[in-house]
């Protein structure tokens, strides 16, 4: 069953209420302007998604109320700090479904988690001679750090290929498994195509040969709902600011098994136990990969996201954004001159497209003048770009409080676009 498919046929009575997304939208407070003269069309929500009042709100109690640091202080604003951002740790664990809350370290983003990985659990076992398999669809943040690692250690980067659909050949991913393979890392959802990997098949595939996966999932938290126990990965990383919580947020989960035997990933302040100029000794989990004062407010944010995601029922809005998905990907493609980069079967949120004799900047600066949010570049995927022998795309992505009326507007913009340069 796909991942799409689980969601929406393991929720009972999805389509019993229609999903309100006007009243969704009076959440959002930075939809409500006007840009260029004309209603805010926000379609970059793959880069970066938008804030709720709530979140806001929960933010900024934190700065009005509660602002000192965490863990260090006995007294009282210290300990309401520690709590807040302890508390939103146990969101997280129960978002993702995680055995232990201590499973849960928070970091930047998606980047800060995979480098972690690196830092921790790469630099400690990949030797000479070992193997990290890739995917041919991953964000910059997934190649570059393995890229690294793979140059200190003398260790091979292997690359799992795609179709022209933008989907992985798990044939040629078996293929490439073998004793030398020490580490996998794999997108669940492709930020450049919107592509769904069968992620639980990838782990399984790898841990019949002993190898850890690591899931980025920077664009699967927002779009998806996800069970890391369920999915038996090693390790999964997400980003705050691409699921409604702002930037500086993000955690990267992994196995306590894993967790307990890596390397700290930086040094300093409330990751240790004991420091003597001779020698330091590190902090339990998750201490041990914290290091210095983190992003406290942004943190207590992820938090407040989650329990907003929980209030407006995570896969009621999966169900919407599939139509939302389903609705551009018709409207859009039926446009000539308009050709969609990633058409695979499963997909979430996102719709790349090229127009023929138009670089998609112009694309980008011409639908802002009408408004209109997209992301115009290689979207930090450059080896997906060269594959499909493609500069740039544009690139729209989609989030629960989108409309049909905005797809409309987007679609409009790009016949205006198609005149302008015919
Ligand atoms: N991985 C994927 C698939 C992404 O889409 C992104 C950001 O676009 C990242 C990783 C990096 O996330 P961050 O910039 O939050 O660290």
């Amino acid at each position: 069953m796909s991942a799409i498919e689980k969601i929406l046929l393991e929720t009972p009575g999805l389509e019993d209420e229609p999903w309100d997304v006007e009243r969704i939208r009076e959440d959002f407070p930075v939809l409500k302007q006007t840009v260029n003269g004309k209603p805010l069309v926000y379609l970059d929500n793959a880069a970066s998604s938008q804030v709720p009042q709530v979140v806001i709100d929960r933010g900024s109690k934190y700065l009005r109320e509660e602002h000192s640091n965490i863990h260090r202080g006995v007294h009282y604003l210290s300990q309401r700090a520690t709590t807040a951002y302890e508390g939103a740790r146990e969101k997280v664990r129960r978002f993702i479904n995680a055995r232990d809350v201590r499973e849960c370290i928070f970091v930047r983003g998606a980047t800060e988690g995979i480098n972690l990985v690196m830092h921790g659990y790469g630099r400690k076992f990949i030797k000479e001679g070992d193997e990290i398999i890739i995917s041919a669809m991953e964000h910059h943040a997934n190649i570059v750090p393995w890229q690294m690692l793979c140059e200190e250690k003398g260790a091979r980067l292997r690359v799992i290929p795609m179709n022209e659909a933008g989907e992985l050949l798990l044939d040629e991913y078996d293929a490439l498994l073998n004793e030398r393979t020490k580490l996998v890392a794999v997108n669940h959802v492709s930020n450049a195509l919107g592509t769904i990997n069968p992620v639980k098949e990838i782990i399984a595939r790898a841990h019949k040969m002993g190898v850890p996966v690591l899931i980025d999932g920077a664009q699967s938290a927002p779009h998806l709902t996800v069970d890391v126990q369920d999915l038996d990965c090693d390790f999964y990383t997400l980003s705050g600011h691409k699921m409604f919580a702002p930037t500086g947020s993000g955690v990267i989960y992994g196995k306590t098994e894993l967790l307990e035997k890596m390397n700290p990933f930086q040094g300093g302040g409330d990751m240790i136990r004991t420091v003597t100029f001779e020698k330091t000794t590190y902090a339990g989990l998750p201490n041990k990969f914290e290091a210095g004062t983190p992003a406290i407010a942004s943190q207590i944010g992820l938090g407040a996201a989650i329990d907003y995601l929980n209030s407006i029922g995570r896969e009621r809005a999966v169900r919407y954004e599939q139509e939302l998905l389903r609705y551009a990907t018709e409207r859009i493609s039926a446009i000539e001159g308009v050709t969609l980069i990633g058409t695979a079967r499963e997909k979430a949120s996102v719709l790349s497209f090229i127009i023929e004799n138009v670089h998609p900047h112009d694309v980008g600066t011409i639908l802002d003048q009408e408004g209109i949010a997209v992301r115009a570049g290689h979207h930090c995927a450059q080896p997906v770009m060269q594959f499909f022998k493609v500069p740039a795309t544009a690139r729209a992505s989609f989030a629960f409080y989108n409309t049909k009326e905005e797809v409309d507007a987007l679609a409009h913009a790009i016949e205006k676009v198609i005149e302008v340069f015919s």
